[in-house]
C-alpha cells in the first residue's frame, strides 16, 4: 500500500459548520466562508494493520494522518505511553499514562502534527495562546522543528506556569486583561506568523487522535468498552472520538466506545447542556477550579462534542472540587504524580455505570508541573477528611471501592 507522502499542498481542510472544503494554507486557522472550526479533509479510514513501527512518535500513525514530507515530521518520540490496570470500583480499570510523554501531557501528541503541518506550509514562525501544557507542548516542537514562537497569556499568569514554554526558547507576550484578551491577542493577524492556536486548529486534533489508536493496539486490535477524560474545550474526546470512527469506517461492525467526559463543576457548561439534551453549549459562568487544564466556558466545538458523546452512548458529568481532592489523593497515595485536572476523570468514574468491557481512563498531565496545585489539593482532601469524624484517612481514601 501506497503510504509515501503526499506534497504539503495536498492537505485540505472542511469547515464543521458550513462544510466548505479549501487547500491547507499556513493562515488559514478558521473557515474563510463563516469562521467555522475546520478539520482534515476527507475523514480518515484506518486499520491498525497501517501502523508503521518503522517511524519514531505519533508518526507511527502517519497513514492516517496528513500527509506531509518525512522531512518536516518533528517527534520527541511522543506516544506509546503504558496503559495498566488498578483495581477500582471493585474491578479493574485501565489507565494511560500520557502523563509521561515528552513535555508532561498528552498535548503532545497534537503539537507534533499542529508544528510538523505548520512546517510543511512553511511557516517560520507560530503563535499560541495559552498558559499551561499546550503552551509548553507547542513551544517545544516549535524549537525542535526551527520555528519561532510566542506565546499570548493573561499579564496575570505566574511565571511559573510560562517557564518551561520560556525554557524552550519561546517569547511571552503578556495581555492584560483574562484568558479572552489573550487569544484575542494570538489570533489577531501579524506579517510572518501563522496562528497556532490548539483548540481551533484540525492538525492539533488529528494527532490526538493517535490516542485511540494506540489503545486499541494496546488492547490487542480491540476497542476498549469506555473511555473516561476530562473536559474542557474537548479535544481529547474529540481526538478518541475520530480515531474510533476512522476504524469503525473501515470495519462497520466495530463498537464505538462509549465515550464519558467529566467536568470540574466550576465550568461545566457541558455537562450542563447533556443533561438538557441540548445540541450545543451556552456559555457558563466561570467558576474556580483546581483544575486548571480544563477551564473552559465554552468550548470552541461545542456542538461536535456533544454529537461525539451522543453517537458514542456515553456521558458527561461534572464533579465537584472535593471529590477531585480526594481522586488526586488516591492517585498520589497509588504512586501517580499528577496534575488536579488529570484526577478529575479519576473522580468521575464514582458516577458513572460499571462497564463490563476494558474501561479506560487518561491521566492527561504531569504533577511536576503544578506542584502548588497538587499540594493544596491534598490539604484540601486531608481537610475535608479530618471534617468527617472519626473517619480514618484510609477508608475514606477507598470508600468508593466498596
Ligand atoms: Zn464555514
Amino acid at each position: 500500500m501506497d503510504d509515501s507522502p503526499a506534497p504539503a499542498g495536498a492537505i485540505e481542510y472542511r469547515c464543521e459548520a458550513c462544510g466548505d472544503i479549501q487547500a491547507a494554507v499556513a493562515l488559514h486557522w478558521r473557515c474563510p466562508v463563516c469562521g467555522g472550526a475546520l478539520v482534515i479533509h476527507p475523514d480518515v479510514t484506518f486499520e491498525l494493520c497501517r501502523a508503521d513501527p518503522e517511524v519514531g512518535g505519533v508518526w507511527r500513525f502517519r497513514a492516517a494522518l496528513p500527509a506531509i514530507p518525512g522531512d518536516d515530521r518533528i517527534t520527541l518520540g511522543e506516544a506509546a505511553t503504558p496503559l495498566i490496570a488498578l483495581e477500582r470500583q471493585g474491578g479493574s480499570v485501565l489507565v494511560k499514562l500520557e502523563q509521561l510523554q515528552p513535555t508532561g501531557s498528552y498535548k503532545d501528541r497534537g503539537a507534533a502534527v499542529l508544528v510538523s503541518v505548520l512546517r510543511a506550509l512553511g511557516v517560520a514562525r507560530l503563535r499560541e495562546d495559552s498558559s499551561g501544557n499546550a503552551a509548553a507542548s507547542i513551544a517545544a516542537y516549535a524549537s525542535a522543528g526551527g520555528i519561532g514562537c510566542e506565546i499570548f497569556a493573561p499579564s496575570a499568569t505566574s511565571p511559573a506556569k510560562l517557564a518551561q514554554a520560556a525554557a524552550h526558547g519561546a517569547s511571552m507576550r503578556l495581555v492584560d486583561g483574562g484568558r479572552p484578551d489573550a487569544e484575542a491577542a494570538g489570533q489577531s493577524p501579524q506579517a510572518g506568523s501563522a496562528y497556532a492556536g490548539h483548540n481551533w486548529h484540525p492538525a492539533f486534533l488529528a494527532g490526538v487522535s493517535t490516542l485511540g489508536y494506540e489503545l486499541a493496539e494496546q488492547l490487542g486490535a480491540r476497542v476498549p468498552g469506555s473511555v473516561v477524560v476530562p473536559l474542557g474545550y474537548g479535544n481529547l474526546l474529540l481526538g478518541l472520538w475520530e480515531a474510533f470512527s476512522a476504524l469503525r469506517r473501515a470495519d462497520p461492525a466495530l463498537r464505538m466506545p462509549r465515550l464519558y467526559g467529566v467536568q470540574a463543576e466550576a465550568f461545566s457548561p457541558v455537562a450542563a447542556a447533556w443533561r438538557a439534551g441540548a445540541s450545543s453549549v451556552t456559555p457558563a459562568r466561570p467558576g474556580e477550579t483546581v483544575a486548571e487544564g480544563i477551564r473552559c466556558t465554552k468550548p470552541v466545538r461545542d456542538r461536535r462534542v456533544l454529537a461525539a458523546v451522543r453517537d458514542s452512548g456515553g456521558a458527561v458529568v461534572s464533579v465537584g472540587e472535593p471529590a477531585i481532592a480526594s481522586a488526586l489523593s488516591d492517585l498520589l497515595a497509588r504512586g501517580f504524580y499528577v496534575e488536579p485536572t488529570s484526577a478529575v476523570a479519576w473522580a468521575g468514574l464514582d458516577l458513572l455505570p460499571a462497564d463490563a468491557d476494558a474501561r479506560v481512563v487518561v491521566l492527561t498531565g504531569s504533577g511536576l508541573k503544578a506542584p502548588g496545585a497538587v499540594q493544596d489539593a491534598v490539604a484540601a482532601a486531608r481537610a475535608t477528611q479530618h471534617g468527617q469524624a472519626g473517619e480514618p484517612d484510609h477508608d475514606a481514601r477507598h470508600g468508593a471501592e466498596r
